[in-house]
């Protein structure tokens, strides 16, 4: 057990939201704590969609407030993390000229039960006021409408009931698990005093002091003048776990699978489709790394610990998808990672979850009896506005220590998105050249990590050994990221630092070799590593629809 630490603010949960918090904190000069139960990242943060949108469905519900603050989230995103937040070209196949407006009226003046089906005029009207939300710092290309040939001509495989498609530009990321990890090194890089960890249990306070109990059997007692709490779907056990019990949150849960289908990626051709299922529902389907990710459901949720996208979820999607694109064929033998997360909303008493808000708020609790310390709670939020939310949350602690802001975020790059060369083949060819790596290697190795690929390219040096069965990563890569990324689990190395287990390109034998690397920077002996790999295959089996072979 350490000594008391006194910081500024300690925040408790280290999802896209308390990260993103900590950042800005970090970068105003306050020393702070982040601590997270998991991994950063391994929460609700780790299951989008992976949008980084403006949320144009928001339009339906009249949330033109989060529309304009996602709108512009975005473009900043696409030029601060621009190593993985990209533009993303998207179709919304229309089946009717006229349907849905008088429904459109209802639900944008509060109900919540209206049927929804939304015709040609509906959505033409919808896409032109999200361009114009999108107007400030404007990065992408203005909408289109398409006739039904032209959609067809494009995305043959396309249902023939269409009238025509709306095309737009919106952006998704690529490894938001890694931006996550890279938003809270960020945050360390600037202020070298605060801490930082995952695999974190929080483990008691008196009011004053707040105990928590790290990954290699340390402790840590906290002394701050704030708690966050930026738990998500956890946040009400969390304010009863600090003895201030809430009901802030009532989550809806959500799904996605991803099929190893070349066909669909053919047809899609960079494109997302973003589609009306069957019962009205928006969903989605789209590239993610080669493979075919669609998404997602939205259900009453259970446990955020044990969430996992069930058989009832599979048949919805593959069904939505055959009438969709009824030139394909789809079956559960194309799945080849599947995964679940609880979107942290506010308690609500809508009768169709997707029409509560995806508006974000930090309701506060005051000191009260023997808690010396306020708690601020992150209550709902998209991905695409942790800035915007921290920014806002940052200014209610600043102005509460008496601290002022100094440092904006909004033109801050992230992570891999730092010095972005505006010549990407020049600067591959010069890292190659000091590093003696080849330049395709630099390349691939650019285009997942961004500028931290020249520190991976010296590190592997000119002869990258591919790991077995996943050409692509290389051993020394894993070495890397083992040393200087916080990994404490092999799971955090298949299902966060790299993209191998949502690809579905993790095989028994790579996820051996993987433990053996990690063993040895780690220090696990025989026993822990056989631990971790067997933990690591019943997580992917159970939770993710995966079978290793
Ligand atoms: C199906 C689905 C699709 C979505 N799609 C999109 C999208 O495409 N675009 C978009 O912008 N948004 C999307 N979202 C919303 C977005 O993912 C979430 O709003 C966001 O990730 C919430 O982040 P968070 O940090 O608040 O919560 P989380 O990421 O859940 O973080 C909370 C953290 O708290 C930790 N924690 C819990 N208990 C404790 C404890 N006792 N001590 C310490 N730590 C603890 C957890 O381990 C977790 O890491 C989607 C959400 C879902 C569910």
């Amino acid at each position: 057990m350490t000594g008391e630490t006194t910081i500024d603010v300690l925040i408790l949960g280290a999802g896209i939201n308390g990260a993103g918090l900590f950042r800005d904190l970090c970068e105003q000069g306050l020393t702070c704590a982040i601590v997270d139960k998991g991994d950063f990242g391994s929460g609700t943060s780790a299951a989008p969609s992976r949008l980084i949108h403006g949320g144009i469905k928001y339009l339906e519900t009249g949330e033109f407030r989060l529309v304009a603050q996602s709108t512009l989230e975005r473009n900043l995103l696409l030029r601060n993390a621009p190593h993985c937040v990209r533009p993303l070209p998207t179709v919304i196949p229309i089946f009717s000229w006229l349907k849905g407006i008088p429904a459109a009226i209802r639900t944008l003046f509060g109900s919540t039960t209206a049927p929804r089906s939304r015709g040609a005029l509906l959505i033409k009207a919808g896409l032109a006021i999200y361009d114009a939300y999108g107007a400030r710092n404007r990065v992408l290309p203005r909408h289109r409408m398409w006739g039904r040939a032209r959609a067809l001509r494009e995305i043959p495989p396309l249902t023939p009931r269409i009238v025509a498609a709306g095309h737009y530009y919106d952006a998704t990321v690529t490894h938001p698990e890694r931006l996550v990890l890279e938003v809270v090194l960020d945050g360390l890089r600037a202020s070298p005093r605060s801490i930082a960890l995952n695999h974190a249990r929080l483990d008691g306070t008196d009011g004053r002091l707040v105990r928590v109990a790290g990954p290699h059997g340390d402790g840590h007692v906290f002394h701050p003048r704030i708690v966050v709490n930026a738990a998500g779907p956890w946040i009400d056990s969390v304010n009863a776990a600090l003895g201030a019990p809430t009901e802030l949150v009532g989550g809806t849960k959500g799904s996605h699978i991803l099929l190893d289908h070349p066909d669909l990626i053919r047809a899609l051709n960079g494109h997302m489709i973003y589609f009306e299922a069957e019962d009205g529902r928006i969903c989605l389907v789209l590239e993610h790394l080669g493979r075919a990710l669609v998404g997602s459901t939205d259900r009453r949720a259970g446990d955020p610990d044990a969430v996992r996208c069930e058989d009832d979820e599979v048949a919805y999607f593959l069904g939505s998808l055959r009438d969709l694109l009824p030139g394909l064929g789809f079956s559960e033998a194309q799945i080849v990672h599947a995964y679940s997360g609880i979107r942290p909303l506010p308690n609500s008493d809508a009768a169709d979850p997707g029409l509560i808000s995806r508006d974000h708020s930090a309701p506060l609790a005051e000191p009260a009896g023997a808690r010396e310390w306020p708690i601020l709670s992150l209550v709902g939020g998209k991905w695409t506005t942790f800035r915007g939310f921290a920014e806002e949350v940052a200014g209610t602690v600043l102005a509460r220590l008496g601290h002022t802001r100094r440092v904006s975020t909004r033109a801050l790059a992230i992570g891999g998105g730092r010095d972005f060369p505006a010549e990407p083949g020049r600067w591959i060819r010069e890292v190659a050249a000091t590093t003696g790596a080849q330049e395709a290697r630099v390349a691939a190795l650019f285009d997942r990590y961004g500028t931290h690929a020249r520190d991976i390219a010296a590190h592997e040096g000119p002869g990258p050994v591919p790991l077995p069965d996943a050409q692509h990563y290389s051993e020394q890569e894993i070495d890397w990221s083992t040393k200087h990324e916080r990994v404490v689990h092999l799971d955090d190395l298949v299902l966060r630092r790299t993209d191998l287990a949502i690809t579905g390109r993790l095989t028994r034998r790579g996820l051996e070799r993987i433990a053996e690397i990690a063993a040895a920077t780690l220090g696990w002996d025989d026993h822990r590593r056989a631990q971790e790999v067997d933990m690591t295959r019943r997580l992917l089996e159970e939770r993710h629809r995966m079978r290793l072979i």
